[in-house]
């Protein structure tokens, strides 16, 4: 195992910019840079002192100097990757912590690749797949909301519901592999102990996954998105949005950029709002493009606000709009209220019955607070529960899902009292499916995959 350093906190500037060294030699690496020797430190301290270029031999002159820095040494396995770790601190400065890094690689280390600490911590059995995940999206937590889930999911509450499932499959598993491999002394196991094993530990799957849609929210934000006709005020009523709300400044990962998109924050929920363009039927082909990127983000959406011109009320493509979205989430949004009859029902009455309705005008705000809090009754509809082990992540929802279907089948097997022999597949396929979550099945293409997606120093 090889000894790799990387940045730790963001390129830029800053009070503090922090080096990690992490690896068998890192303690080595790290007193050539550093004055005194950290090796001399005693485990899990911190020392003040001096960040030096590495010179092979000879006095370490002034003229070596880097930075004035604090070291901080833990030494294997108390550390976070489980290896020797050393964490120099200094001057946040852009041209201080590029030299400092320079100096851990002139040193002997190595260049981290993207979330290579963390997959070392897994690799060490510090953490498992699901808690090395949760690291990254505490990272990369744009809200309170989303903030707990990472962390209850770091602290392991996924992983513990998962791992109890998986050991009940695993019991289910050992008594049938027994009375298959030992069919003279080990009895088979009753049916329905069977069922009530197999049947419990679907059951848990099932809450578990009854709890992705709220995650799924928390974690990339609420998909609204706002519909209507041409000139009613849609992308107005996006920059009004943006205006009252918080506006969240970080890209999200995934999202397509050919509509417009914009991430804010209600009530701690973060929002994905998506501005879209019109739905009538076009010829010219690149509008048709824009309504079928329109159609397909509808679909996609948690809610809809379909706009409209309070001046003007339903115009019949409102109409067809709302009938297509009978089922659907959908907030009428009556736009230019300032502008419209200061009738309390400007829009005619029993026209998009049963749909929630709100006045606002997006020139002059009013309103946006009402439409606001809908959005927020909404996105804690479909979030109830968010208390506990969640799952936000569509990886875990997948194999979650796989699980709870292999574990079905293996029900249906059992209802046809077919011989157990016959079980066998389907509980080995459920146990593989539960272990992508928690890391113990998962192939070293997929572990690649997720430590990619980390940001270098992680
Ligand atoms: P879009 O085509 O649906 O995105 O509509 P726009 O947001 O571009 O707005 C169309 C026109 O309506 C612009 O001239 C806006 O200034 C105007 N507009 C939008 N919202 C309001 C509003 O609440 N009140 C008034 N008076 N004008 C508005």
């Amino acid at each position: 195992m090889d000894t790799i350093a990387a940045i730790a906190t963001p390129i830029g500037t800053g009070a503090i910019g922090v080096i990690r060294i992490s690896g068998p030699s890192a303690l080595d690496v790290a007193a050539r840079l550093f004055v005194p020797d950290p090796r001399e430190l005693a485990p899990n301290t911190a020392r003040h002192g001096r960040l030096v270029r590495p010179l092979s031999s000879g006095c370490r002159s002034g003229a070596g100097d880097l930075d004035d820095a604090l070291i901080t040494v833990f030494r294997a396995p108390r550390s976070y990757t489980g290896e020797d770790v050393v964490e120099i601190s200094c001057h946040g400065g852009l041209a201080t912590v590029k030299s400092a890094l320079q100096a851990a690689l002139d040193a002997g280390a190595r260049l981290a690749n993207p979330g290579e600490f963390t997959q070392r911590a897994f690799l060490n059995g510090k953490m498992d797949l699901a808690q090395a995940e949760a690291v990254n999206d505490l990272i990369r937590a744009r809200t309170d909301a989303a903030r707990r889930i990472a962390l209850s999911q770091l602290e392991g509450d996924l992983s513990a519901r998962v791992s109890q499932i998986n050991a009940r499959v695993l019991g289910v598993i050992a008594a049938v592999e027994a009375a298959i491999d030992f069919p003279e002394d080990v009895p088979e196991p009753e049916q329905a102990w069977l069922e009530d094993e197999i049947g419990e530990a679907k059951r848990g799957i099932e809450a578990l996954l009854a709890t992705f849609g709220s995650g799924r929210i928390y974690r990339e934000g609420m998909r609204v998105v706002i519909a209507g006709r041409v000139n009613v005020g849609k992308s107005s009523l996006l920059n009004a949005l943006l205006r009252h709300a918080r506006a969240i400044v970080t890209p999200i990962p995934g999202t397509t950029r050919d509509l417009i998109e914009e991430s804010l924050e209600i009530e701690g929920i973060p929002i994905v709002a998506i501005d879209t363009a019109g739905l009538r039927a076009t010829d010219d082909p690149v509008e048709s493009i824009g309504v079928e990127l329109t159609r397909r983000s509808i679909e996609s959406a948690d809610v809809i606000l379909l706009v409209i011109d309070a001046t003007q009320g339903l115009h019949d493509e409102d109409r067809a709009m709302l009938a297509e979205l009978a089922n659907r989430p959908v907030v009428l949004v009556s736009n230019k209220s300032d502008l419209a009859a200061p009738s309390p029902q400007p829009s005619p009455p029993g026209e998009g019955a049963g749909v929630p309705t709100v006045h606002v005008s997006a020139l002059t705000g009013q309103g946006i607070e009402e439409l606001e809090a809908g959005i927020a009754e909404i996105a804690g509809e479909i979030a109830q529960g968010s208390e506990g082990a969640m799952v936000s992540n569509i990886r875990h929802q997948q194999a979650l899902q796989s699980a709870s279907d292999s574990l079905a089948h293996a029900l249906e097997t059992l209802e046809r009292a077919e011989p157990i022999d016959l079980l066998s597949g389907d509980l080995s396929a459920a146990r593989s499916s539960l272990g992508l979550v928690t890391g113990e099945t998962a192939s070293e293409d997929l572990l690649d995959r997720i430590f990619s997606e980390f940001c270098i120093g992680k």
